[in-house]
């Protein structure tokens, strides 16, 4: 059900205008859109209070979105892809907004998707829209942020949110971990690549796709062989799908379709039995557990005795006249002191 009017979200305790944000945001506005995913990266105490309020009124309105999640060496064709793949989706009808984490963007203040010449005409369309990485924080902090303007998207109507990253670090564990579907784009000569890319991604991947056929399709369909083999020999992430591995083109429009069609079979077979509401469900779990230990390890960082006896306790762990097992007891005790 959609909340259309005013009267509708009266109940909610929430100020005049974060009231108008909300209903900006579920009428599908791109600008009050992009204004309350600003209110959720904002770093600062009060936004954050706001922001929580207004996610928690637009939460009953999330979860209709595909969620799609897409990893890659910088250069496999990410961006041309989700070009590509965007307009295929807005000519069926379909919204599309992209998001990203991005690892590197905290340290190079740049951004993924900072760069305005990527994903040029995607961004042109009024069914779409594309939003870079937040460019601080950590990796868990970006990707609590990306989460959340995930949800904002599917309360504001889009019906495939694609979140990018980039395939180096631990970035793509936590993206798998807040999407439905989780797209490895591979380059096909790039060597002896089933060597090159790491188990952990392939056990991740529910999709392959190996861009650039059109460069050398004798070497693309080999390697597609080759990990088709190399995945048959892995334990599938779930019982109910086995990985496909297909041939694309996102310079030329190729294949395009294909992959649609793979995301669209894998969700009829992870909806039929209940797998991916079992999926979500998760998720949500472990991120709910994950913020308890963020903020925890938080707390325990800025307690004042525990801040006071750090140094000197580590020391003495340095220098070996302390075990690690006590020190850890004794500071982990002293946040029971209020003082
Ligand atoms: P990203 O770093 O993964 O986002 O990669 P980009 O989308 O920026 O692409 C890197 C380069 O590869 C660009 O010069 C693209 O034009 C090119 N490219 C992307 N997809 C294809 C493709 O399917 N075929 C060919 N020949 N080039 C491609």
């Amino acid at each position: 059900m959609k909340l259309n009017s005013r009267e509708s979200i009266q109940d909610f305790d929430l100020p005049p205008e974060d009231r108008d944000l909300v209903e900006g945001v579920i009428a599908g506005g791109r600008r009050v859109l992009a204004k309350a995913i600003t209110l959720i990266e904002s770093s600062r105490g009060d936004h954050q209070e706001r922001a929580a309020a207004v996610l928690d009124v637009l939460l009953p309105h999330t979860g209709r979105a595909m969620r799609i999640g897409l990893t890659g060496v910088p250069g496999a064709g990410k961006s041309t892809f989700i070009e590509a793949f965007g307009l295929h989706l807005l000519d069926q009808g379909l919204k599309v907004a992209v998001l990203a984490v991005d690892p590197s963007s905290s340290r190079s203040g740049g951004s993924i998707l900072g760069d305005k010449t990527r994903m040029e005409r995607l961004c042109q369309q009024e069914a779409a829209y594309i939003r870079p990485s937040p460019s601080a924080g950590t990796l868990g902090g970006v990707a609590e942020k990306t989460r959340e303007a995930m949800l904002v998207c599917e309360a504001a109507g889009f019906d495939v949110v694609i979140i990018e990253t980039v395939g180096v670090g631990q970035s793509e564990t936590v993206v798998a971990g807040m999407t439905d579907i989780f797209v490895l784009l591979q380059l096909p000569n790039a060597g002896d690549d089933l060597q090159a890319i790491k188990k952990g991604i392939m056990e991740l991947a529910d999709v392959v796709v190996y861009n650039k056929a059109d460069l050398d399709t004798m070497a693309a369909e080999r390697a597609a062989m080759q990990m088709r083999a190399a995945l048959s020999l892995l334990r599938s992430a779930s019982e109910h799908w086995k990985p496909p591995v297909l041939l694309a083109s996102a310079l030329h429009g190729q294949g395009i379709d294909k992959v649609w069609q793979a995301l669209l079979q894998y969700r009829e077979a992870m909806t039929a039995n209940g797998a991916l509401q079992e999926k979500r469900q998760r998720q949500a779990l472990d991120w709910m557990w994950q913020l308890i230990d963020n903020g925890l390890r938080h707390r325990f960082r800025e307690h004042p005795a525990v801040k006071a006896a750090l140094p000197a306790t580590a020391e003495t762990v340095a220098n070996g006249t302390t075990t690690p097992t006590l020190a850890a007891h004794k500071l982990l005790n002293l946040m029971n002191r209020y003082f």
